[in-house]
């Protein structure tokens, strides 16, 4: 499994951790649990306010087994916490880490053979820290500097080079 495949993975087990984590909130007289997110180009309309096309759609459950679908507007004042803003972040975060995989996967890789002392070229370990910083960085959903961009990608060129 490399990096990105591990981090794409604790992106999807933080799903069902968040939602437990929300807990049983009320609405309509009654105790309701998310059970789910999903978002769909169908056109759904939410079933507490009606407004129509809901694209993030939020299925709650309430303690008598009645289901419905509700849009994030909704979601956000029943629950009153900012359910659709953690939402919004993790696509983002899962975006970005599929947009950056070659460059995690490599910098994770360069950074491994340099732990296991496999790496064929030198890196000081100043570079390295940098490269486990900018790691780090992209791990999190965010841009690494372009000048540890260009570092990162100055040791890939020395280690095609070795390769040649
Ligand atoms: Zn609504």
């Amino acid at each position: 499994m490399t990096k990105t495949d591990e981090l794409l993975r604790q992106l999807e087990d933080s799903i069902p951790e968040y939602i437990k984590s929300i807990g049983s909130f009320q609405c309509r007289n009654d105790a309701w649990t998310l059970t789910g997110h999903y978002t769909t180009k169908r056109l759904l309309s939410c079933q507490i306010c009606g407004h129509t096309p809901i694209i993030d759609v939020y299925v709650i459950k309430s303690t008598r087994g009645q289901k419905l679908n509700v849009g994030n507007v909704c979601i956000n004042n029943i629950v009153k916490q900012k359910i659709g803003r953690w939402f919004k972040q993790h696509l983002a975060k899962k975006v970005f880490i599929k947009k950056y995989r070659p460059m995690i996967d490599v910098v994770d890789m360069i950074i491994t053979h340099y732990e296991n002392g496999t790496l064929p070229i030198p890196i000081s370990e100043l570079g390295i820290e940098r490269l486990r910083k900018m790691l780090q960085r992209m791990s999190g959903g965010v841009k690494p500097l372009d000048k540890t961009v260009k570092l990162a990608l100055y040791y890939v060129e020395k280690l095609g080079s070795t390769r040649a």
